[in-house]
């Protein structure tokens, strides 16, 4: 079957001929359908995130697929049903996060990750999984389901920082999304339902896809050229919830002047290093004397894959249509993992239903 990987070595991703996997038991066979592309594939093509499959001389890439159930192999599906797979597997054996069901949770070193992380990911014909990890999608879902992994990491998110503020009257109003990448724009549609106004952050001039997306929305453009994450609250007002997904490392620091009292912010970008001056003092004391927070999310699990396939249902058409921009067949690998602004987000397609 035809796969799309790097080799070790190279940092460039070509398609590669595999024999077609065989289930092991308690697994099923998939045809793949569709996989997206997203910020993280680049970096293990770079070799910057995850690692090589232990013993393997190449990685085959891809996190964010849907596949068709070939061969259920005595498993609970039936062939035909449509499923989109979750991203962390367990190390040999298995750990206390994946017994108790929430590998989200667990901490470097104790997972490995499809596509990512010492795993072989989705971007290939056919490809298996334990039944446990494979969420159950309706056929309508053949074309925008590859956007269920990444809703699913912010459905995670928003969790949590509803979480952290759940101890008192909590009604947010107002939400911050940095960054009108994929997972931006995917959660600014998400909170369209629960808050009044929100702000979407750019670095972009007018045209552009993403801007016409959150214009769309009826979400406020601020570009951070103009208008810097720490200066939000006065140009246009504080907010209750920020989502950071630019990956821009001082907007963790900004994201404390952006939010209102009793406000959260949840980060979820992975910069590298990078050292900078702050006033270490001035944010503590805000921090503790209007009662905000911060806090991290990384991944999501099957509660979260559920939840964001129901967001899902719920997107408008016109959303879903905008921000796929691209779809390419596997021959097309380099354009596919070209990349480019007037994409949002880009799929390879080995199937359709
Ligand atoms: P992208 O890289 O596609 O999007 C990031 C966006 O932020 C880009 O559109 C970029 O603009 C914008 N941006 C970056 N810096 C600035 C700045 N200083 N001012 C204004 N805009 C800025 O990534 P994704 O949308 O796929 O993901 C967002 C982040 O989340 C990434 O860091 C990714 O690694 C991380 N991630 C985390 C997950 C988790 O579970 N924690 C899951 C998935 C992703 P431009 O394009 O114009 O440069
Ligand atoms: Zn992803």
């Amino acid at each position: 079957m035809k796969a799309i990987g790097v080799e070790r070595g190279e940092n460039t991703p070509r398609l590669i001929e595999k024999p077609v996997p065989e289930p092991g038991e308690g697994e099923a066979l998939m045809r793949t359908l569709r996989v997206g592309i997203d910020g993280t594939d680049f970096e293990v093509i770079e070799g910057n995130h995850g690692g090589f499959p232990e013993g393997d001389d190449h990685q085959v890439l891809g996190h964010e697929a849907v596949g068709v159930v070939e061969d259920a192999n005595g498993t609970d599906f039936e062939e035909g049903q449509l499923v989109v797979p979750t991203v962390r597997r367990p190390p040999a054996g298995s750990n206390e996060y994946f017994e108790r069901g929430e590998p989200d949770m667990a901490p470097p070193g104790t997972y490995l990750e499809r596509g990512i992380d010492g795993a072989h990911g989705f971007m290939a014909e056919f490809f298996t999984s334990p039944a446990e990890y494979l969420v159950p999608i309706p056929d309508e879902f053949a074309e925008t389901g590859i956007l269920v992994e990444p809703m699913s990491n912010t459905v995670k998110a928003l969790e949590h920082a509803f979480a952290s503020r759940s101890m008192f009257d909590w009604s947010p109003e107002t939400a911050l999304v940095l960054g009108n990448g994929p997972l931006g724009l995917l959660t600014l549609a998400m909170l369209d339902e629960t808050v009044d106004r929100s702000y979407c952050l750019g670095r972009r001039d007018r045209p552009d896809p993403t801007i016409d997306v959150i214009d769309e929305l009826g979400a406020t453009y601020v570009d951070s050229r103009e208008t810097p994450v720490s200066e939000i609250a006065e140009v246009h007002e504080p907010v209750d919830l920020v989502y950071e997904a630019t990956g821009y490392a001082k907007h963790a620091y900004e994201t404390v002047d952006a939010l209102a009292p009793n406000g959260v912010g949840v980060l979820l970008g992975i910069p590298d290093d990078w050292s900078f001056e702050i006033d270490g003092g001035r944010l503590h004391r805000e921090i503790v004397l209007e009662n905000k927070a911060l806090l991290g999310s990384v991944n999501s699990h099957l509660r979260h894959f559920e939840s964001a396939k129901e967001s899902l249902g719920r997107l408008p058409d016109w959303f879903t249509d905008d921000i796929i921009t691209d779809v390419f067949s596997p021959a097309e690998v380099e354009d596919a993992l070209a990349g480019g602004d007037d994409r949002i987000k880009t799929v390879v397609e080995f199937d359709t239903l």
